[in-house]
Parts: structure tokens; C-alpha cells; sequence
């Protein structure tokens, strides 16, 4: 096995900053770019291991916050980590909590060394910070730990962010020097909100301090697409080319394929999952709501040419009565369909720039952008 954290580059595209690479990771090798859905609680919503393996799937998401809280670390642990709790034996990568913290729980007072918060679930009062965290993940097992950070909102003034970018550096310093999982990798995360200067200040210290990868946080927080971009290109100016970079949260198709052409590596979001239970099918073209009246007698696939086990098997009518009855099937079918475009959308970009063709295929998704881009009236905002 080639020791985990190797990162090869495979090919860059002659046009762009986007590239072709390989992650090495304990549980396996990463092409990247790569999505990575997203398993908070220790499942992918609707789907099984079995079934993401099947759409393409190569690293799954795991949430210290949840996992910690519900079902708690006395009970993966004693069911031998998280990979064989929850029967996935690629690599997992685990979010720190921090963003939860800051989101989810109220009542939190921050410290010097980490956040005392009352749990969503049912008011006790946790604490956790970068010592925590990482501990959290050690036991866990993830094959990538995330720093643990202090994800700013928007828009933050300048003080808070500066603050806030020195605290996620100070606790970084800490997490990096915690024990691990036997071949973790452990990821630097880079923090600064529109601010260009503290972005590029955060990536500076973050490499001084040496991490496998680096991520780029703060962003899809209800930004702007030009500040998210912005975001984007102040947060790599500083990045070694040679390590992964990951985009926290970011899961539009559009956003997805201006991010590869800006050097990242690596995505997650919960969007092809979430917007699946809300009856929102992705296409090639954009995205549109299965459950409407127009698809009643519509005997197409969900995505004409598609070939998930949904669109090879049912009709789009089959699929749309399904979930207007709340048949659970119904999510279940469209979470497959949508997992499958996205990992399709990777393959695609991951053969274009291996074959020279990324600016192509750039200017083919061009239409995702705006509104309203075919006769179905189908948008990707
Ligand atoms: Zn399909």
C-alpha cells in the first residue's frame, strides 16, 4: 500500500488550474476531483453502502458533532469504529463539528480552548474544541480528520473574522499535534470570510504549520456566487499545489465545475440527497420538481440516457406517484438517481481533464447558471 496522504497528480488542464489526482487514504485510493456524499449521522440518507459503492461513490462523510451526541463513542467503539458500524470500507471522511457548534446549538459560550454548548438533542451541556475533536475522530477511525475551526458567518465584519481566523489557526496548531487513527490524515481548514487578506493570512499559517490537505471554509454560508468565488481564489493563492484541496459545502453543478478550474480537489454537500427527498431530481441540464402535475403520464426515465438502476427500471409518472404518496421507495429511487449524476458529473470532469477537453466540457454546463435553461423550465440556481 502506498502510504496514506500520498498525493498524485495525474494530469492538469492546459487551460485552467483544474487537475487530475490521486488521493491515497488507509481505506483506499481517492480520484479526484471527487464528491463526496454526505453521511452525517453514520448513514447516507435512503441509501445503503452496497447502493453508493454501486453509483460510484469513493469517500463518505461522517460528523463528529452528531456521531458524538447520538450514538456516542462507547457504542462505534465498541462496534469496532466507524467503518464497520456502519458497513462502508472506503475511506470516510469526518467533519470536525465545529460548524455544527457554531449552527446548530444555541446557548454556546466560546473559550480559549474550544466551545461550551448546549447538545440540540436534549439541552446537556457538552464541550467541545480542538483536543475534543480530534479525539473524536481519532476513535472514530476516519481516514481524513478536519481541523477543528470556527466557521464565520456572512457577512462578518472585519473584526470578528479577524478574530476568528486567529482562534481557527490557534486551535489547527492543537489538533495537528493530537493522536491519531492508525494512517489519518488531518486537514487544515481555511477560514477569513470575504475578507481577502485574512483568507490569504489563514492558508500562510495554516501550511507553516504542515497539513496532509487544506480545506477552504466560510463559504456557501448565503454569500454571493462572485464572493464565493472570490473566496475560492483568496484561499488557494496560498496553498502548496502539491497537497488535496477540499471545498466545504458546495454542491452546485455550476459551483462545482468553477471551483476544478480554480485548482480544488474534493466536494461535499447534501444537496443530490436533501433536494431528493423534497421530490428534486438532478439532470444534465439542470434540476427539476418530479412531484409536478406535467410528469403524471410521463413515461420517460426521471433523466432520458441515465443509467441508474431508477432510470433504467421506472417510469418518471412511477416515480412522481411514489413520492406524492409518500411511498418511501420514492426517495429512495430519486437519492439514487441523483447520487448517480453527481458521480457521473465527477467522472465526466475527471476524463476531460485527463483528455485536454475540461474547457469543453466548462462551456457545455454554461447554461446551469441561469434560470430556467430548457423546455421543462428545469434551473440549477
Ligand atoms: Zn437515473
Amino acid at each position: 500500500m502506498i502510504t496514506p496522504g500520498t498525493f498524485e497528480l495525474l494530469a492538469t488542464d492546459p487551460r485552467s488550474r483544474a487537475r487530475r489526482g490521486r488521493l491515497h487514504t488507509a481505506h483506499g485510493v481517492v480520484e479526484t476531483p471527487v464528491f463526496m456524499p454526505v453521511g452525517t449521522r453514520g448513514t447516507v440518507k435512503a441509501v445503503s453502502p452496497r447502493e453508493l459503492e454501486e453509483a460510484g461513490a469513493q469517500v463518505v462523510l461522517g460528523n463528529t458533532y452528531h456521531l458524538n451526541i447520538r450514538p456516542g463513542m462507547d457504542v462505534i467503539e465498541a462496534c469496532g469504529g466507524l467503518h464497520r458500524f456502519m458497513g462502508w470500507n472506503g475511506p470516510v471522511l469526518t467533519d470536525s463539528g465545529g460548524y455544527q457548534v457554531f449552527s446548530l446549538s444555541r446557548l454556546r459560550k466560546v473559550k480559549h480552548d474550544g466551545v461550551e454548548f448546549n447538545s440540540h438533542v436534549d439541552g446537556s451541556r457538552i464541550f467541545l474544541g480542538p483536543v475534543e475533536a480530534m479525539d473524536i475522530q481519532r476513535r472514530l477511525g476516519a481516514d481524513i480528520a478536519m481541523v477543528f475551526d470556527e466557521c464565520a458567518p456572512y457577512p462578518c465584519a472585519r473584526d470578528y473574522a479577524c478574530q476568528s481566523v486567529d482562534k481557527t489557526l490557534r486551535w489547527a496548531a492543537l489538533c495537528v499535534e493530537q493522536p491519531r487513527a492508525e494512517g489519518q490524515l488531518v486537514f487544515g481548514i481555511v477560514q477569513g470570510g470575504e475578507h481577502a487578506d485574512l483568507r490569504e493570512r489563514c492558508a500562510r499559517e495554516l501550511v507553516k504549520t504542515g497539513f496532509d490537505g487544506y480545506a477552504i471554509g466560510g463559504v456557501s454560508v448565503g454569500e454571493p456566487p462572485d464572493v464565493l468565488l472570490r473566496g475560492i481564489d483568496d484561499s488557494l493563492t496560498e496553498l502548496p499545489w502539491r497537497r488535496p484541496r477540499y471545498l466545504m459545502g458546495v454542491g452546485k453543478l455550476w459551483q462545482i465545475l468553477e471551483a476544478v478550474a480554480r485548482g480544488v480537489d474534493m466536494f461535499d454537500c447534501v444537496m443530490p440527497t436533501r433536494f431528493a427527498r423534497n421530490g428534486t431530481a438532478f439532470t444534465r441540464r439542470g434540476r427539476y420538481p418530479v412531484k409536478a402535475g406535467e410528469y403524471r403520464l410521463d413515461t420517460r426515465p426521471v433523466e432520458e440516457g441515465c443509467t441508474c438502476y431508477a432510470c433504467r427500471n421506472f417510469s418518471r409518472a412511477y416515480v412522481r406517484h411514489l413520492l406524492n404518496v409518500n411511498e418511501i421507495m420514492g426517495v429512495r429511487l430519486l437519492t439514487l438517481h441523483n447520487l448517480h449524476r453527481y458521480m457521473t458529473f465527477m467522472q465526466e470532469i475527471r476524463d476531460a481533464i485527463a483528455e485536454g477537453t475540461f474547457a469543453a466540457l466548462r462551456e457545455s454546463y454554461r447554461g446551469l447558471r441561469g434560470e430556467k435553461v430548457n423546455q421543462n423550465g428545469e434551473n440549477d440556481d
